[in-house]
């Protein structure tokens, strides 16, 4: 009994198989070359492009090489002045790393006990404080109601309130400064409370470095003070502070995202989208950013993230060539590395109305350590699923979910810039079974070199990223998050369910 029912089982499946393969071999992906997937791979790889670094000019030729490749293909663009690129406005700010605080016995000193992250030079004696909490303001939540902070120092404790994720809590403190601006603090000073050492926070924000340009331009002192001087804020909040701090450099510098549209066939279906997404970004070159050897000072990122472009540029290809369902919204994204900065402010300027991108597969990887496998983080947590599933297995390839779930792999790429705007959006990458050394080789690495990964994976991949990518986009039903998923309750309000 039971054989037999294993028989009729492999029956059924291989057919399955047989099946699906058969209907790969009519599709443009079948036709994709090693030889094509491999020279887009080479190029955006090379020692030439010195690592991608956001803010570079190679990293523009990058952005300019894939829309290009998209003109090629026929891809409407949906960028500025009819073009592909959607500008990302960035700016370099750069503290002096001199200044002093005091408050009555304490005498503060630059880096070890304060940094500025922002602000014009500012010198005070003895000038009023006022503790305004978490110094937050949202719709459920105002710190600055009822009282006056005109003319005075605001005071207030790290983070957000009711939020225990620190990167949330540290982005958060960021944008307090706008809300002591408007109310016409004089300076805001914030006193740190996580749990990484404050020597950490001055390596990271004390130091010349490139992030998103705010969108309001406050002037005032933003001022982020170690947790050894908590007591301030403790039952008896400081009264007053005398200090001298000195202004933080700012200049203007754009980056790029790519975007691109197909239409789709089906009248109706097409007025959804799914997004295909890749950063084309990497760190750059040079013993700042890393290891580097005599002969090689690139951080090529070949893996991460040439691979998942690469893929992006097949699938404008194959996908233009026979169209979906479904219309398709191409996207390169710039400034992953540095904090998703372009997937974050894709999301918060959109160039279609994100209610109608009904599904987002961006692809982005670590490196591989199987190439019988794709590794999907979220492969569960959507009803596309079996797309992927079956998309992948036609090109021979077992996807399987994320192996490192304690890593919280899901919130660190740009999925997640969309994820949490309510769009399901798993993340595609190459077969990753364990963070081993086979992944830390090569992994933000010089040595991630083209020369070393398998084009006939890489291409193999690819297809089976667009395969994935096309079952998904003639799917009958609209694919969803799964029920009680963390970014259920994001979906229903932009889709309103
Ligand atoms: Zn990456």
């Amino acid at each position: 009994m039971r054989s037999l029912f294993k028989l009729l089982l492999l029956l059924l499946t291989s057919g399955f198989g047989h099946l699906m393969a058969q209907k790969l071999n009519k599709m443009p992906e079948n036709n994709i070359s090693v030889k094509e997937v491999e020279a887009h791979l080479r190029f955006l790889a090379s020692n030439e492009m010195q690592g991608r670094r956001t803010g570079e000019i190679t990293e523009n030729i990058a952005a300019r090489y894939i829309a290009e490749q998209f003109r090629l293909n026929g891809i409407k663009p949906i960028g500025e002045n009819g073009d592909f690129l959607q500008t990302v406005p960035l700016e370099v700010t750069k503290p002096s790393k001199s200044g002093v605080i005091t408050a009555g016995e304490d005498k503060l000193e630059w880096g070890k006990d304060f940094i500025t992250l922002s602000g014009k030079n500012l010198k005070l004696e003895n000038a009023e404080v006022v503790y305004v909490g978490y110094g937050w303001i949202d719709e459920n939540h105002n710190d600055y109601k009822n009282v006056d902070v005109k003319g005075k120092i605001v005071l207030c404790q790290f983070g957000i309130p009711e939020n225990n994720q620190p990167f949330q809590n540290i982005t958060g403190s960021a944008k307090k400064i706008k809300f002591a601006a408007e109310n016409g603090a004089l300076a805001l000073i914030q006193i740190y409370n996580l749990n990484f050492p404050f020597a950490n926070i001055t390596r990271n924000y004390g130091n010349e470095r490139l992030s998103a340009k705010p969108d309001f331009n406050a002037e005032i002192p933003h001022i982020w003070v170690n947790s050894n001087y908590s007591k301030w804020i403790s039952d008896k909040p400081l009264k007053n502070i005398s200090l001298d701090v000195t202004e933080v450099s700012k200049k203007n510098v754009n980056a790029y995202n790519v975007v691109g549209v197909i239409e789709g066939t089906d009248p109706n279906l097409k007025n959804e989208y799914i997004v295909l997404s890749a950063h084309f970004d990497h760190i750059g070159m040079g013993k700042k950013y890393g290891k580097i050897t005599e002969s090689d000072s690139v951080f090529n990122g070949t893996r991460d993230n040439a691979t998942g472009t690469t893929a992006l540029l097949m699938a404008a290809k194959a996908l233009s060539q026979q169209k979906t369902k479904r219309s398709i919204l191409l996207l390169g994204y710039t400034g992953e590395e540095l904090g998703m900065l372009g997937s974050r402010y894709y999301a918060e300027h959109p160039l279609l109305p994100l209610k109608q991108c009904v599904f987002n597969l961006n692809s982005d990887g670590a490196g591989y350590n199987d190439s019988t496998k794709v590794t999907i983080i979220g492969l569960h947590r959507t009803t596309a699923e079996n797309e992927i599933i079956d998309g992948s297995k036609v090109l021979g390839l077992v996807a399987i979910d994320d192996p490192v779930p304690e890593q919280n792999l899901f919130d660190r790429s740009d999925n997640v810039s969309l994820a949490a705007k309510g769009i399901p959006a798993p993340n595609y990458s190459p077969g990753l079974t364990a963070f081993d050394a086979e992944i830390g080789k090569f992994y933000h690495q010089a040595a991630d070199n083209p020369e070393n990964v398998s084009m006939s994976y890489i291409s193999r991949f690819c297809k089976a990223f667009i395969y994935s990518a096309r079952l998904i986009a003639n799917k009958a039903e609209t694919p969803i998050w799964k029920a009680g998923d963390k970014y259920e309750a994001a979906s229903k309000k932009l889709y309103g369910q």
